[in-house]
């Protein structure tokens, strides 16, 4: 039975480029519950915890140097089946592969800057949500 529980980050360069509302209004309006909200920003050494499942790949050090540039949006979404149908809703990692419509198709600019993170496990899920919140900031 999948859990109702993912994790998103808005990236830096989505926030830059101002997509942050449009981005927000999106994630409500595909049925997204959000449980917790939070504008920060990530070190280098977060970042590299972050993402410490991807040290062994050619993108993570540029991948770290990007997600500590500037500041993010962190939030915890609900919904069924809330892992895969998110994942669906944002698009493919690379937005030239990603759907029409779609969060990654419409406000990502590459593959690195691809606008927005959504967990790819409902174990994941609450390891990133925990990264970021504490029960009670969650609601
Ligand atoms: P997803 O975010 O779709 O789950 P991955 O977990 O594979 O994708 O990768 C994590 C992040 O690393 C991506 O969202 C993207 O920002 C970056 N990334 C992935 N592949 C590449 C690549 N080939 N070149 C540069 N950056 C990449
Ligand atoms: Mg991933």
């Amino acid at each position: 039975m999948s859990g109702n529980i993912t994790f998103t980050m808005i990236k830096p360069k989505a926030i830059a480029d101002g997509h942050m509302g449009n981005i927000i209004k999106k994630i409500i309006e595909g049925g997204f519950n959000i449980k917790a909200l939070k504008y920060t920003r990530l070190t280098k050494n977060d970042a590299r915890k972050f993402y410490e499942v991807h040290k062994e790949r050619p993108f993570y050090n540029d991948l770290v140097e990007f997600m500590s540039s500037g500041p993010i949006i962190a939030a915890v979404l609900e919904k069924d089946n809330a892992v895969e149908d998110y994942r669906t809703y944002i698009g493919s990692t690379n937005p030239a592969e990603a759907a029409e419509g779609t969060i990654r198709k419409l406000y990502a600019t590459s593959i690195e800057a691809n606008a927005v993170h959504g967990s790819d496990s409902d174990e994941n899920a609450l390891i990133e949500s925990g990264f970021f919140f504490s029960q009670r900031e969650m609601f």
